[in-house]
């Protein structure tokens, strides 16, 4: 059966999976340089089983760390400048940028002031996060943020609560100031309750309550070069440290589609890293199954490999009901029960299935896969 856990793990606050500790790392700006590039591989081998995930929030989850392994792990990130310190000031860092932000535009400028008052905010439940998407058009649509600074559909900024479709006009130098009373109005009014800012259903403040659209959003970024440099990407949102540490000593900017830029990066062909924007892969969803989470009754990402050409459109397949990878539906559903794969179409993970009780065997005959013994 499957637990739906209601936080979310940072740093100070890991989270038991099948494999151990899980211990979340939030840099800042969504940017690892060089130098810590190295350091987060030598720490995530010395401490953990070398396996590092890409979260839909743009962060990066050290997998495989024991009990014992955890503090000096902990200490290590500190060092270089990935952890805060303080677990208090470490839990208020859920900041999602725009990663094609440019030193000193609006987005790089509103972040770092965010940053630079992190104390003034109030502590907010776990899974509330905040949003600078402060470029010419909207990239991070549909992407985590209750409290978003998003480009205003006539020009300028607007902030705007999660759940609502419209905002008030703020500017870069006001902006922080904006998101710091939406903070405290949220949870002076029982936003805490809630859980979400999209489940709060109380009316915003006067002064929020603003009728400016959100710009039209621009389509999120595709592997292959950017004016940035290189956009790879990561299947499965997993990648194993020494490749991530082969992408220094360019720095590298986080996404939360399970892709990467390398600055100033041109297309090396790295192992384990997708450079064809047309790879099947990138239109997986696989969490990380049997034996990763104890949830898991079946495996996913082999299949997954298996499969993913096949099939047309999405592909999700998820190791139980509670569906982690994936919340939307995919025009394939496979979600593991006792052992088996159910399969549903046009379905996210749990539906009714159109079958049910598959082997992997099955769906591999279902599908026509004809090659899988060579991956
Ligand atoms: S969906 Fe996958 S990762 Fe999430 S609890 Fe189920 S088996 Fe674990």
């Amino acid at each position: 059966m499957s637990q739906i856990k209601g936080w979310c793990p940072d740093a100070w606050h890991p989270m038991a999976a099948g494999d151990g500790l899980l211990v979340r790392v939030r840099p800042m700006m969504g940017r690892i340089d060089g130098a810590q590039l190295a350091g987060l591989r030598d720490a995530a081998l010395a401490y953990g089983n070398g396996l590092i995930d890409l979260t839909s929030r743009a962060n990066l989850q050290i997998r495989g760390v024991s009990e014992q392994g955890w503090e000096p792990l902990i200490r290590r990130l500190i060092a270089l400048g990935l952890v805060h310190a303080d677990p208090i000031m470490e839990a208020r860092r859920a900041l999602l940028v725009a990663p094609d932000w440019e030193a000193g535009d609006d987005t790089a400028c509103i972040a770092a002031q965010w940053a630079d008052r992190l104390a003034e905010f109030p502590d907010l439940p776990a899974k509330v996060g905040f949003a600078i998407d402060a470029g010419s058009a909207p990239l991070l649509t549909g992407k985590a943020g209750d409290f978003r600074i998003e480009p205003g559909a006539q020009g300028g900024l607007i902030l705007r609560a999660a759940g609502r479709p419209t905002g008030v006009a703020v500017t870069r130098s006001d902006a922080v100031d904006a998101l710091l009373a939406l903070a405290h109005w949220f949870v002076a009014c029982g936003g805490r309750e809630a859980g979400r800012m999209m489940r709060h259903k109380a009316a915003l403040p006067d002064w929020a309550q603003g009728d400016v659209a959100t710009a039209t959003p621009i389509l999120s970024l595709r592997p292959g070069q950017h004016a940035l440099g290189f956009i790879y990407g990561v299947p499965f949102g997993q990648i194993d440290a020494a490749t991530l540490a082969e992408l220094a000593p360019h720095a590298i900017r986080l996404t939360p589609w399970r892709m990467l830029i390398a600055e100033g990066a041109e297309g090396r062909a790295i192992e384990g890293l997708l450079q064809d924007p047309a790879d099947p892969l990138l239109r997986v969803d696989a969490c990380p199954g049997q034996p990763s989470c104890p949830q898991a009754s079946v495996e996913t990402r082999v299949l997954a490999r298996q499969i993913a050409p096949y099939v047309n459109g999405r592909l999700h397949i998820s190791g139980c009901a509670k569906g982690c990878a994936r919340s939307a539906p995919a025009a394939l559903c496979l979600t593991g029960r006792e052992g088996r794969y159910d399969l549903a179409r046009h379905a996210k993970a749990g539906a009714p299935p159109q079958r049910a009780g598959l082997t992997h065997s099955d769906i591999l005959a279902h599908l026509g896969v004809t090659d899988a013994a060579c991956l």
